[in-house]
């Protein structure tokens, strides 16, 4: 790489979906031969990936902007807060181009305009697995755009638009791809993963000369003959999700679901408007458990939704009793600009919210935390993330990347991240594990 070479900086907030766009754009700069800065100085411009989700992430992104405008001066904006390209000119009206989110073209394009392409865009070839954020051994699989649900909290559908499934055949080339460059584990994401192929009517696709139907199941089972970890992620509790349990307990993908429940009272989820919030989730609870007693589920849930009342509430709180849930995280209800919940009746005070979210956490704390116990002494198969001398970083079956817990393994030496090694786990706290070398 010479000193002509144009460079660009990357600044990348949001969720793991963010991530994923900021991967295909950085992939996308390499192949065309641009360097990629670590530095605002060394940067010939930058690229601000944003998050718009909630108020504080629009805060985090337009700080972001600011302090690559101060630090560098030329500076594209692109992401969720993207979207509304009104608040971020407010803002900064010194910004080169704004952009949505997954516009990588246009994203090409403000950069082209503003910092033209290299000579020789052959000097620099991007590897198949294409450009990484996260670590070499898990990578973020995205198989779809949008969403076709419209929850009342949330204004990502009227930022990404209705859903947009992915090819099979791209996305399983992808997925061979990242495990031919040594992934370990795949992380597969969307906004709603259950409904993968509704909008393409569930049609063939083709991977190795072989047809694959457009659907959550066949690409699971697809995914689980590269002979790597496969982790669901944000599936809804529609009846067909019930299909994947099996692989989970026949060991194909990982025993382990994401389930965005947000809530427990019928009431509640209607106003929420839900997917699938007509479900009986305590029974499909039950139900999937008895097909795969060791399948970990993670969810999340919104305390302090407006006109939720005491009743409402207890409803969730026993609801957590009876679920039995692995792994949870909740939220104080917080109005989203552009919501429409923002307009529902009987907004819930501030302080009830977070009253109610920390009987929520207490009640959930020791829920987890026994559920940690009851693995003390078992021998389970771990994924080293990082090692430090003779102690390394590892997780379960049960433990996303950066949501989850985590395992601190004792005696590593010569582990490396990625490896998979059996441990046996001698004691937990209220989130994490600690664990050995088997004793036989
Ligand atoms: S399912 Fe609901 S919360 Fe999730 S992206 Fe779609 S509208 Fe938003």
């Amino acid at each position: 790489m010479n000193s002509s070479t144009p460079k660009v900086g990357f600044v990348s907030l949001g969720c793991p979906k963010a991530s994923s766009d900021a991967e295909r754009i950085l992939t996308q700069l390499r192949a065309e031969g641009y360097e990629i800065s670590a530095s605002y100085e060394g940067s010939d411009l930058v690229v601000v990936n944003t998050c718009g989700f909630i108020d504080s992430a629009v805060e985090e992104s337009l700080d972001a902007i600011g302090e690559a405008l101060n630090r560098n001066g030329k500076v594209i904006v692109t992401g969720c807060l993207g979207a509304k390209s009104g608040v971020v000119q407010a803002a900064h009206p010194s910004v080169l181009a704004v952009t949505g989110p997954h516009a990588l073209e246009e994203v090409m394009s403000a950069v082209h305009d503003h910092l033209p392409k290299p000579h020789d865009p052959y000097t620099d070839l991007v590897p198949p697995q294409g450009v990484r954020l996260t670590p070499k051994h898990y990578a973020y699989l995205k198989i779809s755009e949008g969403c076709n649900h419209r929850c009342s909290f949330c204004i990502i559908p009227s930022m990404r638009g209705d859903l947009v499934s992915r090819p099979i055949g791209e996305v399983m080339n992808e997925a061979e791809n990242l495990v031919n460059a040594g992934v370990s584990e795949l992380l597969v994401i969307s906004q709603d993963t259950s409904a993968y192929g509704v909008d393409v009517k569930y049609r063939s696709g083709f991977w190795n000369g072989r047809p694959i139907r457009t659907r959550m199941t066949e690409l699971a089972k697809a995914l689980s003959e590269l002979g790597v970890w496969v982790r669901l992620h944000y599936v809804y509790p529609y009846p067909h999700v019930d299909e994947v349990i099996p692989l989970m307990a026949d060991g194909l993908i990982l025993p382990y679901l994401d389930v965005p429940f947000q809530h427990a009272s019928p009431r509640i989820l209607k106003a929420m408007k839900r997917p699938a919030s007509g479900e009986n989730n305590l029974a499909r609870i039950k139900a999937w458990r008895e097909i795969c007693p060791d399948i970990a589920i993670r969810s999340t849930f919104i305390a302090g939704f407006p006109g939720e009342t005491e009743e409402d509430f207890q409803q969730l709180l026993d609801f957590l009793e009876e679920a039995q849930l692995d792994r949870v995280g909740c939220f104080a209800y917080s109005a989203v600009d552009g919501a429409a919940a923002n307009a529902l009746p009987d907004q819930v005070p501030e302080e009830v919210k977070q009253e109610r979210l920390a009987r929520f956490m207490e009640v959930q704390e020791a829920i987890s935390a026994a559920k940690l116990q009851q693995r003390v002494g078992r021998i389970e198969t771990v994924l080293v993330d990082a090692v430090d001398g003779d102690q390394a970083i590892a997780r379960t079956m049960a433990d996303a990347p950066e949501i989850d817990g985590v395992v601190y393994l004792a005696d590593a030496e010569g582990l490396q991240a990625g490896d998979l090694v059996e441990v046996q786990i001698t004691s937990a706290d209220g989130h994490d594990l600690r664990a050995g070398p088997p004793e036989f």
